[in-house]
């Protein structure tokens, strides 16, 4: 869908005057995302407690062992009554039932319900045999009977001010699951709505594929960690923070391997925790700097492909696998050192290869079109990410206004987006006022909520 979107794209600003020949030299972001995903394949099922099962994927299929909910049961608080009986009543000329009991929610009726009677009942108790539906309290004297001083159980006779049809306010045995139904099919992805049918089938645990855990390796000579006390010329290390919060968010497991140093033994050293992950992200060290080391680990102890890739930001990228003591080849993605490098590049190839490993394949990201409100340049034919907000205008139309500065350092435009609004490859520029095709970042509850900020 993510290609189809481009291309629709592409198709919209292709008899523009300014078009780039890109260079065919660098990979495109599908083919580099292609590559990378050909590395990855679903993970093995693990049983896995309900309340950690959000967004996984289920790994066997739930059939219904019993019918939810199992007994016929009131809908509403109110008296369970025989609508036969209740034919001639109304709000003018109410008919009055004595009471015969009453069911609480979780107990069984003490018996059948006699013709000429009614059972106060509350919601989801058991109808009682013999009743055929249920009148809500409102629609009875109840209120005025309990001013009058009626106990907390209720009056021993209640006045009925409207004829039921049979069914009135009853829920049938097995309405929500039928006992036998395959409720819940292997591959359904378990959001809260599913979460919750798992449980109404009795269940506290699934079967489910396992959850990816991630390495975070950043390398850097100037990078402190955060509570670290600041230091002149230093920075803090905000990738390794972001990039786990972005594989928690797709489902993924961060494990902090820490900063490695700009030295080929550093960089090792700070690995060997990291190979116990299925895969490893790390960032700064792949562009063409002197201390640039990924590559050279990778080279070492793996094998590397070092990519530039058509886009912006984050043309420099490494892919590679490391040769775990364990026998495995464990993928590591080699982000660019720059904040918003490395989140738009994990976004673009981290993010894919967690569903692929979760069970939900490659998923394609949201996209909306939008109007832009600032131009997108594109300076050298490289595909062009722009943060943006998407906001919905007095109109209703989607609009997407810039978030500042596009430098790739620049964190808090990072921060401020919900989208990026992406400028195809070969064209040179979109103007303000025509459209582009937005990827979101947030979705969908920003798009509809954030207001438009202040114009830059
Ligand atoms: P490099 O890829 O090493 O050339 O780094 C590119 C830019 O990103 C430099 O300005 C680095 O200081 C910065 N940078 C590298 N790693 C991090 C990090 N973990 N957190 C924040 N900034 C970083
Ligand atoms: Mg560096």
């Amino acid at each position: 869908m993510t290609q189809h979107s481009h291309d629709k794209a592409h198709a919209a600003h292709s008899d523009r005057p300014h078009r780039h020949h890109y260079d065919a030299d660098m990979l495109s972001v599908e083919e580099a995302r292609e590559r990378i995903l050909s590395h990855f394949k679903r993970l093995e099922p693990v049983e896995v407690d309900l309340l950690d099962a959000l967004d996984m994927v289920l790994a066997e299929d739930l059939v219904a062992p019993f019918d939810v909910p199992p007994l016929p049961n009131s809908a509403m608080d109110g008296y369970a009554v025989i609508a036969a009986d209740l034919a001639a009543a109304s709000s003018g000329s109410p008919v009055e039932l004595p009471v015969a009991f009453t069911i609480a929610a979780g107990a069984l009726p003490e018996g059948r319900l006699m013709a000429g009677s009614a059972a106060r009942i509350m919601t989801g108790a058991p109808m009682p045999d013999g009743a055929d539906a249920v009148v809500p309290f409102e629609d009875t004297d109840e209120l005025e009977r309990r001013g009058r001083g009626a106990s907390g159980t209720g009056a021993d006779r209640i006045g009925v001010r409207l004829a039921p049809a049979a069914g009135d306010n009853v829920r049938r045995a097995g309405e929500d699951i039928a006992r036998g139904e395959l409720a819940l099919r292997s591959g359904t992805v378990l959001r809260p709505g599913a979460i919750g049918v798992a449980a109404s089938l009795g269940r506290s645990s699934v079967k489910a594929y396992r959850r990816p855990v991630v390495a975070i390796v950043s390398t850097g000579d100037e990078l402190l960690s955060p509570g670290e006390e600041h230091q002149p010329g230093k920075i803090y290390n905000s990738n390794a923070y972001s990039i786990a919060a972005e594989v928690r968010r797709y489902g993924g497991v961060p494990l902090m391997a820490g900063i490695a140093r700009d030295t080929i033994e550093s960089l090792q050293d700070r690995l060997a925790d990291a190979l116990k992950a299925d895969m490893v992200v790390t960032s700064a060290g792949v562009s063409k700097g002197d201390y640039d080391v990924v590559k050279d680990v990778l080279a070492k102890n793996g094998a590397i492909a070092l990519w530039s890739v058509r886009m912006r930001p984050a043309k420099p990228l490494a892919f590679g696998t490391l040769n775990a003591p364990d026998g495995r080849k464990v993928p590591l993605l080699g982000l660019p050192g720059n904040p918003v490098s490395a989140m738009v590049a994990f976004e673009q190839f981290g993010r894919p290869a967690i569903h692929v490993m979760m069970g939900r394949g490659e998923l394609p990201k949201p996209v909306v079109q939008a109007v832009l409100d600032d131009p997108v340049n594109n300076y050298d034919g490289r595909r062009v990410y722009a943060r943006v907000v998407v906001y919905e205008a007095e109109d209703g139309t989607l609009r997407a206004r810039s978030t500042g500065t596009q430098s790739s350092g620049a964190l808090m435009s990072m921060a401020a987006a919900n989208g990026l609004a992406i400028c195809p490859d070969d064209v040179a520029k979109i103007e303000a006022g025509e459209t582009a095709t937005v990827e979101m970042l947030d979705w969908p509850e920003d798009v509809f909520s954030r207001r438009p900020p202040p114009a830059s």
